[in-house]
């Protein structure tokens, strides 16, 4: 369902004009600290300062809207979205995959609207918070003396989706035009595993005409000066298992119960657990997302002490890497079913069927422009399989080139974790780096 016409083009208040009037937010630029957040040229305008100060206010506004699971009202989100697309001029569109899960739509047009468009998304939804192990209000996106902003989504990736908006409104400005249409996405549910969300949005008429060809996603928090890029992710398979048993007396030593098929269960998915686990110690150049991983994340069952129950029935947490073949793993689960008992029984197969990664070579042009951009910039940047899920893997599924990239380096992996912050500084010279990647990437030839 698509609700509301193509809407924008309204001048709203420029970013310079909404800038210079300090009255309008709060915000402590005398802490920030310039020397890396300098134009290319190295001046430190009073533009430059301007485009800082909006993009912190922006993202801090943003914070500050509590699109938090469960039950998510987006409202405020595509209120505010609304407010920043006719701020820039640009046109959007809230496109519906529910009643309640709008997909936000911003779309600046390239020179060549007829080439694939540069798709660079974000998702607008929050995990829950342990509000009680939080030193600051998770949806007050309190800065700190040293500039560090804290809130639910400070990295996870609201960030990221006001850096997009701060990049196209920065290029914008200076006038250049580029070749490939940008559609700057905010979609529900994405931490539900986007299945209201992403999932639905890319079979929808509406997303083909879109006619992406290259996509930027979420990536992850680098502790370290080097940057992530994430190319794969792994396959999430959630698996529950069944073991039905003998009923009968709890004083009993009855043969054939429900808990002696667990145990053999818990047995088979522990051992195999260790064996992935000792692969990852002892290989310094693996990663979580290279290997395998089983947990068993529910247990259900059971009626009264002296009972014994019909069934337990088990559920494990799987991911599966990009190595592993998925016919293979399925035989796996299947004898380990067999091993544990009879009439032991699995049900559910992956969320998603295998999704090859993207190419990183020269095959994949958008890839090259990107490799080569980070390269000018001296970043240093580690490809790697994602370690979890994300909408990517929807877009992979469709052949579309998806590569996951938060430029957040030097900073503890906060995600889904309380006090998450993310420091101002941090924040501005991702959206300096968004500058020269989106340019770049939105000006690859289309042939
Ligand atoms: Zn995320």
């Amino acid at each position: 369902m698509v609700l509301g016409p193509f809407k924008g083009g309204r001048e709203g208040k420029t970013a310079a004009m909404v800038a210079r009037t300090p009255s309008t937010f709060e915000i402590r630029t005398d802490l920030f600290t310039v020397e890396n957040r300098k134009m290319s040229d190295g001046v430190q305008t009073q533009q430059t300062a301007d485009f800082d100060a909006l993009a912190v206010k922006n993202f801090r506004e943003y914070l500050r809207i509590p699109s938090v699971h469960p039950n998510i009202n987006y409202d405020d989100c595509i209120k505010f979205l609304e407010g920043q697309a006719i701020g820039m001029g640009l046109p959007y569109k809230v496109y519906h995959t529910a009643a309640t899960k709008p997909v936000f739509i911003m779309t600046w047009e390239g020179t060549e609207p007829n080439a694939p468009s540069v798709m660079l998304n974000s998702h607008m939804d929050v995990v829950p918070v342990f509000e009680e192990n939080w030193t600051h209000k998770p949806f007050g996106a309190e800065m700190d003396a040293d500039g560090k902003i804290y809130a639910r989504g400070a990295q996870d990736m609201k960030c990221v989706g006001i850096q997009y908006l701060e990049t196209i409104r920065r290029l914008k400005t200076t006038g250049i035009r580029l070749k490939r249409t940008i559609h700057c996405i905010f979609v529900p549910d994405e931490e539900m595993g986007g299945i209201e969300g992403m999932r639905r949005f890319v079979k929808t008429d509406f997303f083909k005409s879109l006619n992406v060809g290259f996509a930027l996603d979420e990536g992850m928090t680098s502790e370290t000066d080097e940057f992530l890029l994430y190319y794969g992710e792994r396959t999430v398979w959630t698996v529950v298992f069944r073991c039905p048993g003998q009923t009968g007396h709890g004083s009993l030593l009855l043969d054939n119960t429900a808990a002696e098929k667990m145990r053999h269960l818990l047995d088979r998915i522990y051992d195999f657990r260790e064996k992935e686990k000792q692969k990852l110690e002892n290989n310094p150049e693996m990663t979580i997302g290279d290997v395998t991983t089983v947990n068993v994340t529910i247990m259900q069952g059971g009626v009264q002490s002296n009972v014994l129950p019909a069934e337990f029935v088990v559920t494990m947490d799987c991911r599966i890497p990009v190595t592993v073949d998925h016919e293979k793993w399925f035989e796996t689960l299947q004898r380990w079913c067999k091993e544990a008992g009879k009439d032991v029984a699995m049900e559910n197969r992956p969320l998603a069927p295998l999704v090859q990664p993207t190419k990183l070579d020269e095959s994949n042009k958008y890839w090259m422009t990107f490799k080569s951009t980070i390269d000018k910039l001296g970043l240093k940047m580690t490809p790697r399989i994602f370690p979890g899920g994300t909408d990517s893997r929807y877009l992979r599924q469709l052949g579309i080139p998806a590569l996951g990239f938060s430029p957040i380096n030097n900073t503890p992996v906060l995600l889904h974790d309380d006090d998450e912050y993310l420091n101002a500084d941090v924040f501005l010279k991702g959206i300096e780096i968004y500058c020269k990647l989106v340019s770049a990437i939105s000006n690859v030839d289309s042939d």
